[in-house]
């Protein structure tokens, strides 16, 4: 069978109420677009009726795969394996419970075919609480976009478009899949931004809250520094343990200097124990760093990872080809 040109991914957790809904109006979207097309719902260990319902719509329908998932893994996991299992040359990833709307994917696939690789969609009108989810949300996708660099209004969006290549060599962990567009960009994809309309909930209930702000953050640091020292943590440790033992020893000298001008007893000066604290913190930084130089080198020899990425090869010994997220990834083709 030939790979179909669009393959949309739905992570379902407990929509039973929401399939019924979704699927026809999916249905009827696809057609609009005129292209061959796989529908891969990914059941991420549902308590409800969703798997019967998905059982029903995948029922004499090639077109509709199911994955069911053992135990609930979380929306990450679930993107994860609707990337590893969808065949289309082009791949978007859409909720359940019809927030996103499926009429817009003709706007990421004309945006896709202007020749960017990843299309993120920013919910402009975002319909959906402000204390508990649009603030803490503004507030991450501005630190997001400061630190990664790649300036996009909204990581958080289900709904995106990626060309198959990119989604093929990145793996997710944690909250990661709103990262993608950031780890393609970095791996050298181009990456577009065009608004889309959003909905609130109608039936269900959101699975989150507050705590996945934090989460998101927190992997915001776990990416930023897999990326910036993933090949040379010692820069990272070092340098910052080395500003920490010059700190510490700049204290010290001044207590000295305290000592023999001003008569105070190093014993009872506040700043020699400011002295020793930065000290040896900065040595156990260098040290953390001697560790991670060694985590990192079995991280990529053990599995045979290269710490570039190439594009293209032109009369050389391989085929010209195209890699991206080899960092992340344990494939290559
Ligand atoms: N979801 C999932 N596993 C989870 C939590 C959520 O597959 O552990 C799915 C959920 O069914 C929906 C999408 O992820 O299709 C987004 O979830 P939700 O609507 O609760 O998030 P929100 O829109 O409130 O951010
Ligand atoms: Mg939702």
């Amino acid at each position: 069978m030939s790979a179909p040109q669009l393959s949309v991914i739905i992570p379902v957790y407990n929509e039973e109420a929401n399939l019924p809904r979704l699927h026809p109006r999916l249905l009827e979207a696809l057609q609009a677009l005129g292209r061959s097309f796989e529908i891969l719902y990914i059941d991420d260990g549902s308590t409800d009726g969703s798997f019967r319902a998905l059982t029903a719509l995948a029922e004499g329908n090639s077109g509709v795969k199911v994955i069911r998932f053992a135990r609930n893994f979380g929306q990450t996991a679930a993107m994860a394996a609707g990337f590893e299992h969808a065949r289309g040359e082009v791949i978007v990833p859409l909720d359940a419970d019809l927030q996103n709307d499926p009429e817009d994917m003709g706007k990421i696939l004309k945006k896709l075919e202007e020749g960017y690789d990843v299309v993120s969609c920013w919910r402009k009108e975002r319909k959906d609480p402000w204390l508990t989810r649009r603030l803490p949300s503004a507030v991450a996708n501005k630190l997001i976009s400061w630190i990664s660099g790649v300036h996009l209004h909204d990581y958080g969006c289900t709904l995106k478009g990626y060309r198959r290549e990119v989604t093929q060599h990145i793996r997710l962990y944690g909250e990661m899949h709103r990262f993608i567009p950031i780890f393609a960009f970095w791996a050298g994809a181009r990456v577009a931004e065009i608004v889309v309309r959003h909905h609130p909930r109608q039936v269900g209930r959101s699975k989150y809250g507050l705590s996945r702000t934090l989460k998101v953050l927190l992997d915001l640091v776990t990416v930023k520094f897999l990326t910036s020292f993933s090949t040379k943590p010692m820069y990272f440790f070092g340098g910052a343990g080395s500003l920490l033992c010059a700190g510490g020893i700049l204290f010290g000298v001044i207590t000295l200097v305290e000592k023999y001008t001003a008569g105070t007893k190093a014993h009872r000066n506040p700043l020699l124990l400011l002295a020793a604290t930065l000290f040896l913190i900065g040595v156990q930084f260098v040290l953390m760093g001697v560790v991670a130089e060694l985590v990192i080198r079995t991280y990529h020899e053990s599995q045979n990872k290269p710490t570039y990425i190439i594009h293209t090869i032109i009369n050389g010994a391989a085929a010209p080809r195209r890699r991206i997220g080899g960092l992340y990834g344990e494939k290559s083709e």
